[in-house]
């Protein structure tokens, strides 16, 4: 069996590790005579899966005390509708910054709770940048701030937080856990699980304790950030193998040196893509070169007639899934924190030889 490098956005490619460990504790974890999969959420074993998957979370990002580590289901698409349910109940107005898909499809799912304010949009520019700082109109009437701080879609990512009163809410599901981030900069942060957490089934929030005095009892109750947070992520049952996998890909990000160590892995296999697209005549990248993601890499082949040669010719070469968003087109190469420099060195090989015969 030959694995291949696989660049897909999400469900991404897991450390093979991980993948290895799961394997050799499937039939029996730990002795106790069963899958993870096969276990009450409410047995000491699952709690202790649970509570190690949330110490990973606090130990990696350096989660202060005032902040529960949740669990949610959902995908991160529930948060969209969920987040405006909980923080903006008593308000009449939520800020949103709009730097793409994902921002945008938040904003269309906030309006349905309460008035969107846009403090700035990248729309006219495709989404190919981010709205300079200075430039952000925030209403400090607002519920809350929400940002979504890397753009899976159009490769868009900012690291810099504006100075403002207002709780900020941001939706890192394709950037945690890539770079260091300042948890107490935030007031809920967000991620659906299927790029740098585990498989897809489970949605990490990250919630300052205040945050969770806005839940309104007459909200649904398996919403309810604060019966949530009260029931340690158990108001039912909890996606519990996704959980446990998690668990073991954060203790495998331990082991490797943390998100410390595993930035300056991210930072060099981002420059040697990004270097291999801007020395190309057949390659480019459309993003403002302040905002190109680190973990997404949207890139467009200058002949379009060349795209299916280029995705069937990856194929065979071992590198799957490098067709871009269906919105957008062109190629994507996810290079998330499973994949290693090994495999974007393979891509750019790839591309080196596929512009070679075709003329570039
Ligand atoms: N936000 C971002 C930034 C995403 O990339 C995605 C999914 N690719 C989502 C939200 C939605 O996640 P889900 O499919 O888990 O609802």
């Amino acid at each position: 069996m030959a694995r291949v490098y696989n660049f897909s956005s999400g469900p991404a490619a897991l450390p093979e590790e991980v993948l290895k460990k799961a394997q050799r504790e499937m039939l029996d974890w730990q002795g106790v005579g069963m899958s993870v999969m096969e276990m009450s959420h409410r047995s000491k074993e699952f709690i202790s899966i649970l509570d190690a998957a949330k110490k990973g979370i606090r130990d990696l990002l350096h989660v202060p005390d005032n902040y529960e580590i949740l669990f949610m289901q959902g995908g991160a698409s529930t948060l969209f509708a969920q987040i405006p349910a909980n923080l903006a109940q008593g308000f009449t107005t939520v800020s949103y910054l709009d730097t793409g898909v994902w921002s945008s499809k938040a904003i269309k799912e906030a309006s349905k709770y309460a008035n969107v304010n846009i403090v700035a949009s990248s729309k006219e520019q495709k989404y190919t940048s981010v709205p300079n700082l200075v430039d952000w109109n925030i209403n400090p009437e607002s519920a809350y701030l929400h940002i979504v701080q890397n753009e899976t879609i159009g490769g868009v990512e900012f690291d810099q937080l504006p100075e403002t009163d207002l709780p900020i809410v941001a939706d890192l599901s394709s950037t945690i856990l890539s770079r260091k981030i300042d948890v107490s900069k935030y007031a809920l942060i967000y991620a659906g699980a299927q790029k740098n957490i585990g498989p897809v089934g489970s949605v990490l929030v990250i919630i300052r304790n205040d945050m969770l005095e806005r839940s309104q009892d007459d909200l649904p109750t398996v919403w309810n950030f604060k019966q949530l947070a009260l029931n340690d992520s158990m108001i039912n049952t909890p996606p519990t193998y996704s959980i446990y996998l998690a668990g073991l890909v954060l203790e495998w990000l331990l082991e490797l040196g943390g998100v410390e160590q595993i930035e300056q892995v991210n930072i060099e296999k981002a420059r040697r893509l990004y270097q291999k697209i801007d020395s190309s005549r057949l390659y480019s990248n459309p993003v403002d070169p302040n905002y190109r993601s680190r973990m997404n890499v949207p890139f467009i082949l200058a002949d379009e007639s060349l795209n299916q040669a280029f995705l069937a010719e990856a194929e065979n070469a071992g590198l799957k899934n490098l067709s871009g968003h269906r919105s957008v087109g062109g190629m994507r190469a996810s290079i998330y924190n499973a994949m290693p420099l090994s495999g974007v060195d393979a891509l750019i090989e790839f591309m080196s030889a596929f512009e070679r015969k075709y003329g570039y």
